[in-house]
């Protein structure tokens, strides 16, 4: 639940550069259609409600599909696209930007390559991903996601952290409406939400750093109690934020820890004792 900058590429050049290490046969073919390449790559802009719209590419005969497809092999270790792939993981700084905590690992492509065949390779289709969410995203219809690239999501707090007294402590995790986004996107946002099992994921990883955090806030309650626990979880919430952005799970648990005054008074030593 990210944004990030797609790398700066000519597309081009890299369709160039995936043929010449093709098959003398396969190569002759795909030549013919970098035309249609660079037209298809220039409707590749605008907003993700545009680039959701795309017809794919007419092809002259349906086995092209696969000789385009097979040009993402060139973005593997030792071929000749793996800058491009390099490229693609930095832009990420290789944290995935749906799940916005675990190693992006992998590539994911916006518009599958079944069929997209003609964005196997396009930078801009490509965003790095976990193995989790790229498994969970699969081949659905990308209609049901957010583009890390294209898609720009509010500086406000999407996701919100509750906490849970049951009665012991627990954190749940959801979307929150009415903070700006507008309807697609938030629908987008809402089913990714779901189909990547963030609200599961976020509560296992902020269940492994609540712990910490409560073992963290004795020190500044004998210094100054609840009203000193709140201010440093506060001021932890904001280098969060700074680090891994508004909508991180660890920013948001931060967030509704320093707003829990039970928590604050005393409530982080319930679980230690
Ligand atoms: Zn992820």
């Amino acid at each position: 639940m990210r944004n990030i900058t797609p790398p700066v590429r000519n597309d081009v050049a890299d369709y160039r550069t995936a043929l010449a290490g093709r098959p003398i046969e396969s190569r002759t073919l795909l030549v013919g259609y970098e035309d249609a390449i660079r037209a298809a790559y220039l409707s590749y802009e605008g907003d993700t409600i545009n680039i959701l719209a795309l017809q794919s590419m007419a092809l002259l005969d349906p086995a092209h599909a696969a000789l385009l497809r097979e040009n993402y092999s060139a973005l593997s270790k030792g071929r000749a696209l793996e800058e491009l792939a390099a490229d693609i993981y930095e832009a990420a700084e290789f944290r995935c930007p749906m799940c916005n905590f675990e190693q992006a690992a992998t590539l994911d492509h916006f518009l599958g390559k079944g069929t997209y065949p003609e964005f196997s390779i396009l930078a801009r289709n490509l965003v790095a991903a976990c193995n989790t969410c790229n498994n969970k995203k699969g081949a659905r219809p990308s209609n049901g996601f957010v583009h890390a690239y294209f898609d720009q999501l509010p500086n406000q707090q999407a996701l919100v952290a509750k906490t849970v007294w049951e009665p012991e402590l627990h954190v749940s995790y959801s979307l929150a409406e009415g903070h700006g986004l507008e309807l697609n996107l938030f629908e987008r946002l809402f089913s990714q939400f779901q189909i990547l099992r963030l609200e599961d994921r976020f509560a296992r990883e902020g269940g492994y750093v609540l712990a910490e955090i409560m073992s963290s806030c004795a020190e500044p309650y004998g210094r100054g109690g609840s009203a000193l626990v709140t201010a440093e979880l506060s001021r932890q919430a904001g280098l969060c934020e700074r680090v891994y952005g508004i909508n991180h799970y660890k920013t948001a648990l931060l967030r509704a820890l320093a707003g829990d005054d039970h928590f604050c008074d005393g409530g982080f030593s319930s679980e230690n004792g």
